[in-house]
């Protein structure tokens, strides 16, 4: 292994942590005082550093701006109460950012470089951790294509940064979403498995359209025939049935979340019938419409589990049980936060701590 570059810091000069209310956070809006940067030049990731947290200069020519060619990740680090913090599964999310890369046609970042990257900023701005209940530090690393050129080809130049931002509960209420069977998020043979940046700009107009009609969110359907139920926003998606759990297995179209895997993982490890399989809207509704549906819900780092209590199909609108009646849903979600604010030991090696 090449030895890593050590990280230089420069400190803000003026934190703006006393200014900011950790009462009233709502998604993505807040930043803490530093963030992390590095550069790929001639196939090296070089000059890692923390800077404090503000605008960046990138020439106006840059890939990412006019193709797309930029990939995220999201995860979420959590206050113990010892004062630690501790990150759910980062190794997972820096694995799945290396997919997305390879997909993009972008580098690989080494493990160490990212694992470092995220201690050392985390711990710099660990005050910004929020303590109230359903609060967290939303951790968001993002690598985007950095060359001067505005031809399509594979880039030469990357940057690679990790931001911070003090987030509330996601969703507060339970969700009704719509199963869309006009539009597409992702398809075979496509980027649907990668955290792709375009992949998201393509979905926020359908997902508006379902809004203007009282929904929150859409329930994506395969791209060829939208005959199987995929995700639901940037949520992959969940069903108990007949007391089993049920979701689309993964493909080329559907991201491997990590919140997924983890629910997987619990509910095996219950004792649970889980089936990972296709899931037909066919299938779907027809459970729907005999009241079989006993829990149904959305599973990603932002919201950990949003309960479902209305799901919409064509003109047709189903209420689900109601939210205190889902056992399984309601058990994971409490375990997962435990497990992520370090009140009990997962089954599992799921916490690394800073
Ligand atoms: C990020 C994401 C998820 C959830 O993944 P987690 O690792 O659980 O946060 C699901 N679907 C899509 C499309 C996503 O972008």
């Amino acid at each position: 292994m090449v030895d890593t570059e050590s990280i230089s810091i420069t400190r803000t000069a003026k934190s703006r942590l006393s200014k900011t209310d950790f009462d009233n956070l709502s998604f993505g809006q807040v930043f803490t005082d530093h963030m992390f940067m590095a550069d790929y030049r001639d196939g090296q990731w070089k000059n890692l550093r923390i800077v404090p947290y503000g605008n960046i200069q990138i020439s106006p020519a840059t890939p990412a701006l006019h193709y797309g060619q930029s990939i995220f990740e999201g995860m979420k680090a959590y206050r113990a109460e010892d004062g630690g913090a501790l990150v759910f599964r980062a190794a997972d999310n820096l694995k799945r950012m290396n997919i997305s890369a390879e997909r993009m046609c972008m580098p690989a970042l080494p493990e160490d470089i990212f694992m470092d990257a995220l201690s050392t900023l985390v711990d710099l701005d660990r005050e910004w951790i929020p303590e109230q209940e359903g609060s967290s530090l939303y951790i968001r690393p993002f690598m985007f294509s950095a060359d001067e050129f505005i031809g399509i080809r594979p880039s030469l130049d990357f940057t690679f940064m990790i931001l911070l931002s003090p987030v509330g509960p996601y969703y507060s209420t339970p969700v009704k979403v719509k199963i869309e069977t006009h539009y597409t998020r992702a398809t075979e043979g496509g980027t649907g498995f990668a955290k792709a940046g375009g992949n998201y700009g393509g979905a926020i107009y359908p997902a508006k359209l379902a809004q203007d009609q009282g929904f929150h969110q859409l329930i994506w359907t395969d791209g060829k025939n939208h005959e199987y139920v995929e995700e639901s926003g940037t949520m992959n998606l969940m069903f108990v049935i007949n007391n089993t759990l049920l979701t689309p297995a993964l493909s080329d179209s559907i991201l491997a979340g990590i919140t997924r895997q983890s629910v997987l993982d619990l509910a095996r490890h219950w004792g649970m019938h889980v089936e990972e399989r296709k899931i037909s809207v066919i299938e779907l509704v027809a459970a729907l419409k005999q009241g079989r549906v006993q829990e149904a819900f959305g599973a990603g780092t932002a919201a950990t589990i949003a309960h479902i209590e209305l799901v919409g199909y064509e003109n047709e609108k189903f209420m689900l049980p109601p939210v205190e009646s889902r056992t399984f849903s309601n058990r994971v979600l409490n375990e997962l936060e435990n497990i992520k604010r370090g009140k009990i030991q997962p089954p599992f090696d799921w916490i690394y701590k800073i």
